[in-house]
């Protein structure tokens, strides 16, 4: 038989009633043949709320009992949607990771699945029941401590488990019916893609469009899981089949521009009046990584006196605090004059695998912008995409302007 994994996200299992109408999407699959392993998200907001309980508790707290508090919330809703489908006389059964299992690294909070072995599900579907898993949880053996995979984590658990089960599919039912050219609650006139490609997929989710966790996209491309985005919202009487995510070869229609991602999770940090010398950047980015700090954008400016210059770069908004720490810890091997920081920050980035082969893309953006009097901060390019750093005030202007530049707005 066929097996099939459907992860339903926050708002798909909201509350009961949305849980009740989950369970009539699964039910049609069950009908129609498949052993089907169900990958749940917490309530929507739960994960926020025991997320800000760990702060209020202690804010600097160990992260292996930050899991087992936020891994409460998958628990939850995986029983709920067990106890509705045996209502409707489907046989099923809750799997918290552990039971599964879903066996981790040891980074708490952040943890990157290692294994699943199918064991358990092959024998549960050969029982004739539907495995309901609790999703962004799994479990660290020689700790036997719970983990969590991230924030936005159970699409990665439905893709992993769909890659362990050989599940001839991986539908990701979200509160949008598929992807779209960009956030299509910023930008009304977003396009739906019938397909997006894997590596288009993965720049969009690391540059913010958090539709789908990163790494879920990487292991969808690596294992060939045939991935969709769509919609828990359609009438389970008739869905319809939403966003595959594929290999580029498999996509007819190309542009050059494919999407817009934006990402308000930024901080910037310039540091003012840097001995213009060999080993500075060392100095400074040394130990930010030491720290963990993921430092994102960097320029540097040319010295206009040879004797000094100024750095600016960006990291995550949460780590702003640390980085200034960690710089003014290394203020005397550095030397520096000042750090000024910024947190009312946007990077809008732009993604196509047309860029490869099309010049001036981002300078149309550049000249676009200007003329709306955005002001960038930061730059930066790589082959398949282009990122500014901008006012934050000005993220919906700047994305729906972009969006209009590179022809992807919908029609009508
Ligand atoms: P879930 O709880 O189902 O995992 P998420 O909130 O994590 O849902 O992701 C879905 C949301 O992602 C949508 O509501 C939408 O606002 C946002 N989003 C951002 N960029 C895109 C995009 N390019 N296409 C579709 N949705 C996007
Ligand atoms: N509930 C977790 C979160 O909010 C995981 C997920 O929804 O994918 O991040
Ligand atoms: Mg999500």
């Amino acid at each position: 038989m066929s097996r099939l994994v459907m992860k339903f996200g926050g708002t798909s299992v909201a509350n009961v009633d949305r849980i009740k109408n989950v369970a009539r999407h699964v039910k049609r699959e069950v009908e129609a043949g498949y052993q089907v392993a169900v990958v749940v998200s917490a309530m929507s907001g739960k994960t926020n709320e025991l997320v800000a309980w760990c702060k209020e508790a202690a804010p600097f707290h160990d992260q292996a009992e930050y899991d087992a508090v936020v891994a409460s919330g998958e628990q939850v809703t995986a029983g709920l949607l067990a106890v509705v489908l045996n209502s409707m006389g489907l046989k099923a059964r809750s799997w918290q990771g552990w039971q599964v299992p879903i066996l981790t690294d040891d980074a708490h909070s952040v943890a990157r699945i290692a294994d699943i072995p199918s064991t358990n599900l092959d024998a549960a579907f050969a029982a004739g029941e539907v495995a309901v898993i609790a999703g962004f949880q799994g479990i660290h053996q020689a700790t036997n401590r719970i983990t969590t995979l991230g924030r936005g984590g159970s699409d990665t658990s439905a893709v992993a488990i769909a890659a362990a089960i050989h599940a001839e599919r991986c539908d990701i039912y979200t509160d949008v019916d598929g992807v779209y050219t960009t956030d299509p609650r910023i930008v009304p006139k977003a396009r739906r893609l019938d397909k997006v490609g894997f590596e288009e997929m993965l720049e969009m989710a690391s540059l913010g469009s958090k539709v789908l966790q990163v790494r879920s996209v990487e292991l969808s491309m690596v294992h060939g899981v045939r991935t969709y985005v769509r919609s828990s919202f359609d009438d389970p009487g008739n869905p319809q089949t939403g966003t595959l995510i594929c290999d580029e070869e498999e996509i007819v229609e190309k542009q050059v521009v494919t999407g817009i991602a934006f990402s308000k999770d930024e901080a910037q940090v310039s540091i003012r009046a840097v001995a213009d010398k060999p080993g500075v950047a060392a100095a400074i980015f040394g130990p930010l990584a030491e720290a963990n700090i993921n430092v994102d954008m960097i320029v540097q400016n040319v010295s206009s006196d040879g004797a000094t210059t100024d750095i600016t770069f960006t990291c995550p908004g949460a780590d702003l605090e640390r980085a200034q720490r960690v710089l003014m810890d290394a203020r005397h091997t550095v030397g520096f004059k000042a750090l000024e920081t910024a947190s009312d920050v946007v990077k809008v980035s732009c993604i196509g695998v047309g860029m490869r082969s099309h010049a001036g893309v981002a300078a149309k953006a550049f000249q676009a912008l200007a003329e709306k009097g955005i002001n960038i901060r930061a730059i930066t390019t790589s082959e398949i995409k282009f990122s500014v750093l901008i006012d934050a005030a000005y993220t919906e202007l700047a994305a729906r302007t972009l969006h209009s530049l590179y022809g992807l707005d919908k029609v009508g």
